[in-house]
C-alpha cells in the first residue's frame, strides 16, 4: 500500500499538483500533499522550520524534524524518526484523511506514524505552530484551540521549549518526559532523561540509564526546592500543576522576542539552559543541572548534608555521625551517616529544625496540602516511623504538610531559607540544643545590661559591647554551621577546640596509603620526621608527614600548624588536607607535590638545567606572593619564621608553594613585631634581629625571602657558600659584586644555559640585596618586592646586608647569645637545613 503511496509521489512530482512547493513558505500539510526533502513548512511567524535533515557527521541517515527558523547554527528541537532514520532516500511525510502523519520511504514504507487513534469525520490539518508544536487539528477548529488530534509536543525528544510540559496526564497515561540524544550524530535516546517522579510530594528528576542522577528537589508553591535559581525570573515564568488528571510543571516565555530552550545533553550529562545571543549570533548557557558537585544524587548518602563552599563537601546532620568513619575521611561518603543517639519512639522525642536545604528525596513521603505546620508536627510525632516533616507549600504565610518515612537522602545547603525542615531527634540532642540557645539567650541579657550600664557612664561605648557582642556571635555562628559535620573523632579536642575544620584520617587509612610507611614511599625528612608518598582508595595522592616523637614538633606545633595553615587558602601555599592523631601517632597530610621542593633543583647543577630562567622568575614570583598573602592580604597575619628552599614546594607545572608551617606565627592587626626567646628557624636564613635579640617580624621573613631570592638566582646556598678570596657568605659576596658593579658574575657556574634574561636578573639580585639589608626598616615589604620585580622602576641602592661575615657565625652567636635555644629539640629544628 505505500509502495503505491509512494509510486503516487513519484508520478505525480512532474504535474506539482499535491507536493508542497519547494522553498514555499506554507505552514501545513492536507491529505494527498507530501513533504519531501528539500521542503519545509514554516510556521506562520517564521520562528521555526520543520524539514529533513542529516544530524552532525552523520550524512546517510536522514531524520525529520523541526529547528529554529531564524538562527543560522540549525538547532534541531524535536525529530520525529528518532530511532529510525531514513536511510534509502527520498522519504516524505503525509497525513492520510484519518489525521495520522506519515513518514514513507521508498524502500521501507511507512517509516514512522505519529501514534494518534484514527478520527472518522475529521478533515485533519497537520500545522506547525510558532511555538515550534507540530500539531494534528481537525480543520474546523481554529489553531488556538488546543484540543488537537496529535501534537509533537506530547513527545518530547531532548529539547524541552516553553509551553511544553513535564509530567504526566493522569488520566491517558501520557507521560511528558525528556530523553537526551545518543550523541550528536544519533537523536535515537541516550542515557539522560528528565521527567516528574509522580511521588506525593512530585518533584523532577534527571536519570542516567535508569538511576537516579539529579533532583530539582519538591515544588514548594514558588520554586523547586533544590533549584533557588529557577526562582520566578524576567525571562521565564515556572508553573506547576498538580491534580487528579495531570502533573506537570511547565515554563513560559515573558518576552516573545527570546530564543531559548532547555536541553539533555548526553555528552556532558547535564541538563542545560540556553539562551541566543544575537549580537555573537551564538547560543550561551543560562544554567546547568547538576549546577556543581553538590547536585549528584544522593553524594553524601543518607543524613548527609552536601555544602559547596566546605572542603570536603559532605556533612553529617547534627546528631549524626558517618557510618563507616573510615570511608568518610577517604571522601567515600556512600555510606551516609547514623544517628549518634538512637531514637527511642518516647517520651521527649522531637524535631530540630534545618534551615536552607534541598529538602531529601521525595520517594517515601506523604503530603496533605491541608494542614498547616502544628498538625503535621503532631501527625508526625505520633507516627514512629515519620522521621521528618515540613511545610509544602511556602506560599503567603506558608502551609500545607509533608511527612518523610525512610532514610533523608540527597540533602544540600542552598542559598534559600524559606522552607525549613524538621528533623526527627532524640531528648539528649534536644536538651542540648535547648542548652546552647539559653545560653547564647543568657549571654544576650548580659549584653544588653552591660551596655545599658556603661552607657549610662560613658555615653555610646555601649555601642561598643554590642558591637563585639555581635562579633562574637559571627565567630560562634561560623563555627556551629561547621558543628554541623561530625569529622570523626580522631583529632584531639584540644584541636577541636582551636576551631579545627580539617577532616581526620584514621591511621589505618594512612597505613594502607603508604604501604605502611614504606622506605620506598619516603620524600624526604624534615626537622620534625620523614615525610611520605601515600596513594588514598580514591587513587588521590597525597604526601604524608609523620612526626617522629623525638623531633622538635610536639603537639603544640602540631597544631600550631594544622590550625594556621587550614585557615589559608592561596595557590602559592600546600595545602593542608587532614591529619591524623592516634595515641602517639601524629600525621599531618598535604595535598603531593610531584615536584618535591625547590632545593633539589636549585643546589644540584643537573637538576637545575631543568630550572630555566624564566621558570625561576615564575618560581620567584609564587614565593613572594604566597608570602605577600601571609603577612597581608590573608585574615590573619602570619609570620613563617622558617622560609628558606626546602621549604618551597614544586607543583608539576613547577609552580611554587610555600609549606611547613611548623614554626609560624601569627599576629593581630596591629601588631608588628614580637619578641621570643626560642630562637628557632634556620642557621642562613636567619633576620639578624631574630638570631640576636629574638625579635621577629614580617622584615624578618622579607630577610629569609632575599636570601632565597639570592639562592635562587645564583644556585648556591647562603650557608656553606664558598669562595676562595674571602669568607663571605652568599649574601655578602653578592653585595660585594654589586658595589663593585660586576653583579652578574653571582651566576658564574650557574646551569642557565642560553635562559638569560639580564635586565630581569639583575633586577632580581639587585631586590633580593635589598630584603637581606642589616635594618628591618630599609627592608621592603612584600607588596613593594612584588611591584619591584614586575616593574621597571628605580630601585634604591641596597645597603650592608646583615649576616654577611662568614660561616662561623652560627657558632659565634650560640655561644654569645641568651637567646638561642639550648634544647635538643630546638637546637636540632635550628641547625637542621639542606637534605
Ligand atoms: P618538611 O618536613 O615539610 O620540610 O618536608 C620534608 C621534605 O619532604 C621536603 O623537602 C620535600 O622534599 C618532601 N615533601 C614535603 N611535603 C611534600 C609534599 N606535599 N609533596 C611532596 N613532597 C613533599
Amino acid at each position: 500500500m505505500m509502495n503505491i503511496l509512494f509510486l503516487l509521489l513519484v508520478i505525480m512530482e512532474p504535474l506539482c499538483l499535491f507536493v508542497i512547493k519547494r522553498g514555499s513558505a506554507a505552514d501545513t500539510i492536507r491529505p494527498s500533499q507530501f513533504l519531501r526533502e528539500g521542503d519545509t513548512l514554516v510556521s506562520n511567524g517564521g520562528k521555526f522550520e520543520m524539514g529533513f535533515f542529516s544530524p552532525g557527521k552523520s550524512s546517510s541517515n536522514v531524520y525529520l524534524g523541526i529547528w529554529f527558523k531564524p538562527i543560522p547554527v540549525r538547532t534541531v528541537v524535536w525529530v520525529a524518526n528518532r530511532d529510525k532514520p531514513i536511510q534509502n532516500p527520498p522519504g516524505a511525510l503525509t497525513i492520510n484523511g484519518s489525521g495520522s502523519l506519515l513518514l514513507l520511504c521508498q524502500n521501507h514504507g511507512v517509516v514512522w506514524s505519529s501514534s494518534s487513534p484514527e478520527q472518522d469525520g475529521v478533515n485533519p490539518v497537520a500545522q506547525l505552530l510558532d511555538t515550534g508544536n507540530l500539531v494534528v487539528r481537525d480543520e474546523r477548529n481554529s489553531e488556538s484551540n488546543s484540543s488537537y488530534l496529535w501534537q509533537s509536543f506530547d513527545y518530547i525528544g531532548d529539547t524541552f521549549l516553553p509551553g511544553m510540559k513535564l509530567g504526566a496526564d493522569l488520566k491517558t497515561g501520557q507521560v511528558w518526559r525528556m530523553s537526551s540524544w545518543k550523541s550528536p550524530d544519533d537523536p535515537s535516546p541516550g542515557d539522560l532523561s528528565y521527567g516528574m517522579e509522580p511521588t506525593s510530594y512530585a518533584e523532577a528528576l534527571m536519570r542516567k540509564d535508569s538511576a537516579k542522577f539529579f533532583r530539582s528537589g519538591p515544588w514548594n508553591g514558588v520554586r523547586f526546592s533544590g533549584g533557588p535559581e529557577l526562582r520566578p525570573n524576567p525571562l521565564i515564568g515556572f508553573q506547576f500543576v498538580a491534580n487528579s488528571e495531570e502533573l506537570y510543571s511547565t515554563d513560559q516565555l515573558k518576552n516573545e522576542s527570546v530564543i531559548t530552550m532547555y536541553r539533555l545533553n548526553d555528552t556532558t550529562g547535564t541538563g542545560d539552559r540556553y539562551i541566543w545571543f544575537e549580537a555573537e549570533q551564538t547560543w550561551k548557557t543560562y544554567l546547568s543541572n547538576p549546577t556543581d558537585n553538590c547536585d549528584t544524587y544522593g553524594l553524601c548518602g543518607a543524613y548527609g548534608i552536601c555544602v559547596i563552599s566546605e572542603s570536603p563537601v559532605c556533612q553529617c546532620v547534627k546528631g549524626f555521625v558517618p557510618k563507616s568513619p573510615r570511608k568518610w575521611s577517604t571522601m567515600d561518603w556512600s555510606e551516609g551517616c547514623a544517628r549518634s543517639q538512637a531514637l527511642k519512639c518516647g517520651e521527649g522525642e522531637g524535631f530540630a529544625k534545618f534551615n536552607g536545604l534541598k529538602l531529601p528525596d521525595t520517594a517515601h513521603t506523604w503530603l496533605d496540602n491541608s494542614m498547616n505546620l502544628e498538625e503535621c508536627r503532631a501527625k508526625c510525632l505520633a507516627n514512629c516511623s515519620c522521621v521528618a516533616y515540613a511545610n509544602s507549600d511556602i506560599r503567603g504565610s506558608g502551609g500545607g504538610c509533608v511527612m518523610w518515612f525512610g532514610d533523608l537522602v540527597d540533602m544540600r545547603q542552598t542559598s534559600i531559607d524559606d522552607q525549613p525542615l524538621y528533623i526527627r531527634m532524640p531528648i539528649s540532642e534536644l536538651v542540648a540544643e535547648e542548652k546552647h540557645s539559653q545560653r547564647k539567650k543568657v549571654v544576650l541579657v548580659c549584653v544588653v545590661v552591660v551596655a545599658a550600664i556603661t552607657w549610662a557612664l560613658i555615653p555610646y561605648s555601649g555601642v561598643v559591647v554590642i558591637g563585639f557582642y555581635l562579633h562574637l556571635r559571627k565567630s560562634n555562628k561560623n563555627s556551629e554551621g561547621n558543628a554541623r559535620g561530625n569529622l570523626g573523632n580522631d583529632c584531639t579536642n584540644e584541636m577541636q577546640e582551636r576551631d579545627m575544620e580539617l577532616p581526620s584520617f584514621d591511621s589505618e587509612s594512612i597505613a594502607y596509603a603508604t604501604d605502611n610507611f614504606s622506605i620506598h614511599k619516603k620524600l624526604g625528612e624534615g626537622g620534625f620526621g620523614p615525610v611520605y608518598k601515600g596513594t588514598l582508595l580514591d587513587g588521590r595522592e597525597i604526601a604524608v608527614k609523620r612526626l617522629s616523637l623525638c623531633s622538635g614538633q610536639g603537639l603544640n606545633e602540631l597544631k600550631n600548624e594544622v590550625t594556621l595553615i587550614a585557615k589559608l587558602q592561596h595557590r602559592n601555599l600546600v595545602k593542608l588536607l587532614g591529619c591524623c592523631v592516634e595515641g602517639d601517632e601524629r600525621i599531618l597530610i598535604y595535598e603531593y607535590m610531584h615536584n618535591k621542593s625547590l632545593d633539589f633543583f636549585i643546589f644540584d647543577q643537573t637538576k637545575g638545567q631543568l630550572l630555566e630562567w624564566s621558570k625561576r622568575f615564575h618560581i620567584i614570583l609564587g614565593i613572594s606572593r604566597g608570602l605577600l598573602y601571609l603577612h597581608q592580604d590573608s585574615r590573619l597575619r602570619i609570620i613563617h619564621r622558617d622560609l628558606k628552599a626546602s621549604n618551597v614546594l614544586l607543583d608539576n607545572e613547577m609552580n611554587a608553594k610555600i609549606s611547613d608551617f611548623g614554626l609560624a606565627r601569627c599576629f593581630g592587626n596591629n601588631q608588628t613585631v614580637a619578641n621570643t626567646t626560642r630562637v628557632i628557624g634556620t642557621y642562613g636564613y636567619m633576620a639578624p634581629e631574630y638570631a640576636v635579640d629574638g625579635l621577629f617580624s614580617i622584615k624578618s621573613d622579607v630577610f629569609s625571602f632575599g636570601v632565597l631570592l639570592l639562592e635562587i638566582v645564583s644556585g648556591k646556598k647562603n650557608r656553606g657558600f664558598y669562595h676562595p678570596s674571602h669568607n663571605l657568605n652568599l649574601t655578602g659576596h653578592a653585595w660585594r659584586l654589586w658595589e663593585e658593579g660586576r653583579p652578574m658574575e653571582l651566576i658564574i657556574d650557574t646551569p642557565y644555559g642560553d635562559s638569560y634574561y639580564v635586565p630581569q636578573m639583575l633586577r632580581c639580585i639587585h631586590v633580593g640585596l635589598l630584603c637581606v639589608q642589616q635594618q628591618p626598616d630599609d627592608r621592603p615589604n612584600m607588596s613593594s618586592v612584588i611591584l619591584m620585580l614586575s616593574s621597571e622602576s628605580t630601585l634604591p641602592r641596597p645597603k650592608r646586608p646583615g649576616f654577611f661575615v662568614d660561616r662561623n657565625l652560627v657558632e659565634e652567636v650560640n655561644s654569645s647569645n641568651k637567646f638561642i635555644s639550648n634544647s635538643t629539640n630546638e637546637i636540632t629544628i635550628t641547625v637542621l637545613e639542606a637534605r
